[in-house]
């Protein structure tokens, strides 16, 4: 699946917002948001009425770029998730946390979604002691994530505690960084992912 190589600090100038997309970085003052918290282009600094379909863009271009999708795979999970019974906006936040190279990123294994999806190409996890290298592969209650042995030597793995230990406390996964491994213990709730956007925005646009 294509994905998006280019710069990523743009994003959020953008959506007038830190996404937290370069991981460690994002946490010092080389944050260009922090620099320039304005939209980026010649006429970023300029105030513009917003239309009813441009805050619906916005919303749901933020939770694309968090995630690190493009718009086809975006759209092709929201409308898996219109297909499950429950609430369309909560089973889509949960869609796209149980993506693989997402959980391999709040479990610690990786410092951002983005390094998250290269661990996961790169065949560094184990889901269910079975190598898996598909980033969106969803995950469900009770699987299983293992750095592979290999490559638990490696510098990103041997730090994962303590990255693991300075985000925020999910009570969807349990994770014993001493054995490199980690569980989904319950489905994530839309409280648990806390991203601050209005998901009904994204309902409305893509039920047009
Ligand atoms: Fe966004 Fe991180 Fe770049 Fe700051 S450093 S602008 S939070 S991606």
């Amino acid at each position: 699946m294509a994905r998006y190589t280019g710069p990523v600090c743009r994003f959020c100038r953008r959506e007038g917002m830190k996404l937290f997309l370069k991981g460690e970085r994002c946490m010092t003052d080389k944050c260009a948001f922090e620099r320039k918290g304005y939209a980026p282009g010649q006429h970023g600094q300029r105030r513009a009425k917003v239309s009813e379909y441009g805050s619906q863009l916005r919303e749901k271009q933020k939770v694309k770029r968090v995630y690190g999708l493009l718009e086809r795979q975006f759209r092709l999970t929201f409308e898996h998730s219109v297909l499950e019974r429950g609430v369309t906006s909560e089973i889509f936040f949960r869609n796209l946390e149980l993506r693989l190279d997402n959980v391999v990123f709040r479990m610690g294994f990786s410092r951002s979604r983005n390094e998250g999806r290269q661990v996961v190409r790169h065949n560094h996890v184990l889901v269910n002691g079975k190598r898996c290298n598909i980033p969106s592969a969803r995950l469900k209650v009770g699987d299983v994530v293992t750095v592979a042995e290999k490559s638990q030597s490696k510098s990103q793995f041997r730090s994962s505690g303590e990255l693991f230990a300075r985000r925020l406390a999910l009570p969807w996964v349990q994770v014993d960084h001493g054995k490199a491994t980690g569980k989904v213990v319950a489905q994530p709730t839309r409280d648990d992912i806390g991203l601050p956007v209005k998901e009904r925005l994204i309902v409305e646009l893509y039920s047009k």
